[in-house]
């Protein structure tokens, strides 16, 4: 039961409206839980209410509609939506738009969102003659519009200074209202971007052209975000640029999905170094840079000496464990440059750049050596046999990576632990 708690607490801290759950127990509501929105929003905290039923948190609920909703709710588990009073602002005349719906365990979730600016442009609108009254309500719907989506919408005037936010805005940075309006959109600078990001953001805009990027802006606590950016000049009748509107949307997180698939598919999940498509997508790059530069590089190729016997002596575990140390090893006596990765089985591949045939062949040689010099675990000795081949134009990717492969194919013929040029 802990555990499912625990878990609807992380859920709703993660989203952008305030969120309270009740259960229904001897004809009251009682607190389950609510989440940091409604803490900030309410300067309430979630000790102070949990446990606790609503009638008594909150004397004068049933005058406001609210609680009716909830029972209607609890007793046909139709989701049900409207405004209400805030309770706590019974002088101020605040108001709130709340969404009910009962989860499948019988509790009530609540989400609800500060209207009380466009409650009061609403109440405007009543006051007003016919035409003006369409008008205010078209703004009024706009403004409801942006207050409700969880894109963060923001507008500045030409200079950059910040004129309105909508609640989106606050709940990601973590900035009241009051400290944003009239201040810069630098406020949110990460200085992950260097000047020149920022210049042709502004160039963009001010030529009146829309601008849109993935850009990493800071919270008010300083915690990085990604955030996909659109922004839009808006001009007047002249064709004067008036205002820009920026609406940006967090994607952190899934740009860092997209990073650790990203790591998946270049890396092998046992030994942790690249894995055999980055191999080939290296040589790739590696042959193009040799067709415009043409300075030499080599590849080896390398494989265990006998071992299977590895495997049937001491287990599957212990060969996993012998691959790994492999790597490791192999990676401390190459240059930072080169580049690394299984090739499959227990073979594998080094790309060494700007390395000339002789070079390579003396690479090889030494780490042919360190390998035999070296006790896994201080009790594993294994050798290895390694292909040497040099790239030369106009020979493809395939054609170099069979080089070596016969390189290979020769040391182990002539009685292996030994290095081949092909
Ligand atoms: P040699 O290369 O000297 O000719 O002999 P060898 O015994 O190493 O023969 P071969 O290269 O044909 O055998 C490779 C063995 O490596 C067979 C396979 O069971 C083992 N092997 C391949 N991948 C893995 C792995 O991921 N983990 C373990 N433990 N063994 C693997
Ligand atoms: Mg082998
Ligand atoms: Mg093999």
């Amino acid at each position: 039961m802990q555990n499912v708690n625990a878990t609807v607490t992380i859920a709703i801290d993660e989203l952008p409206d305030n969120v309270v759950i009740y259960k229904f127990q001897d004809g009251d509501f009682v607190f389950v839980n609510i989440n940091k929105n409604v803490e900030k929003t309410e300067h309430i905290s979630k000790n102070e209410l949990i446990g606790k039923k609503l009638t008594e948190a909150f004397p004068g609920v049933k005058d406001f509609g609210l609680f009716d909703v909830l029972m209607q709710v609890y007793r046909d588990g139709k989701p049900r939506e409207l405004d209400t009073r805030l309770y706590k602002d019974e002088k101020t005349n605040g108001w709130r738009y709340n969404s009910v719906r009962k989860l499948p365990n019988g509790e009530l979730i609540v989400f609800y969102k500060d209207m009380t600016r466009c409650k009061q442009l609403e109440d405007e609108v009543y006051s007003l003659d016919k035409e003006t009254a369409q008008e205010r309500r078209k703004v009024y719907l706009l403004a409801k519009a942006l207050e409700q989506t969880d894109d963060m919408v923001l507008i500045t005037d030409v200079n950059g200074i910040i004129e309105y936010v909508n609640d989106s805005v606050l709940v990601k940075t973590g900035y009241e209202r009051s400290e944003l309006i009239g201040n810069k959109t630098n406020i949110f600078k990460s200085g992950n971007h260097r000047n020149d990001f920022y210049k042709r953001l502004w160039k963009t805009i001010l030529s009146g052209k829309n601008y849109n990027s993935v850009i990493i802006d800071k919270t008010k606590y300083g915690r990085l975000y990604y955030a996909d950016l659109k922004i839009t000049p808006l001009f007047d009748e002249e064709r004067n640029i008036q205002n820009f509107v920026a609406t940006s949307t967090d994607i952190t997180s899934r740009i860092e999905m997209e990073k650790k698939l990203q790591k998946l598919a270049t890396i092998d999940s046992l030994t942790e170094i690249y894995n055999r498509y980055k191999i080939d997508e290296a040589i790739n790059l590696h042959i193009e840079r040799h067709k415009r530069y043409k300075e030499p590089f080599c590849i080896l190729m390398f494989d265990i000496d006998f071992f299977k016997k590895v495997n049937d002596t001491y287990g599957h575990d212990i060969g996993d464990r012998v691959l790994k140390a492999l790597s490791r090893l192999v990676l401390t006596h190459i240059r930072k440059t080169d580049i690394f990765g299984r090739w499959g089985g227990e073979e594998f591949v080094v790309i060494l750049e700007n390395t000339s045939r002789e070079k390579a062949l003396h690479i090889a040689e030494k780490l042919r050596k360190r390998v035999e010099a070296y006790s896994i675990d201080k009790k594993y000795k294994i050798t290895i046999s390694i292909g040497v081949a040099e790239y030369s134009e106009p020979e493809t990717r395939e054609e170099l990576v069979k080089k070596a492969d016969e390189a290979l194919y020769k040391a182990k013929q002539t009685g292996r632990n030994r290095v081949v040029v092909g």
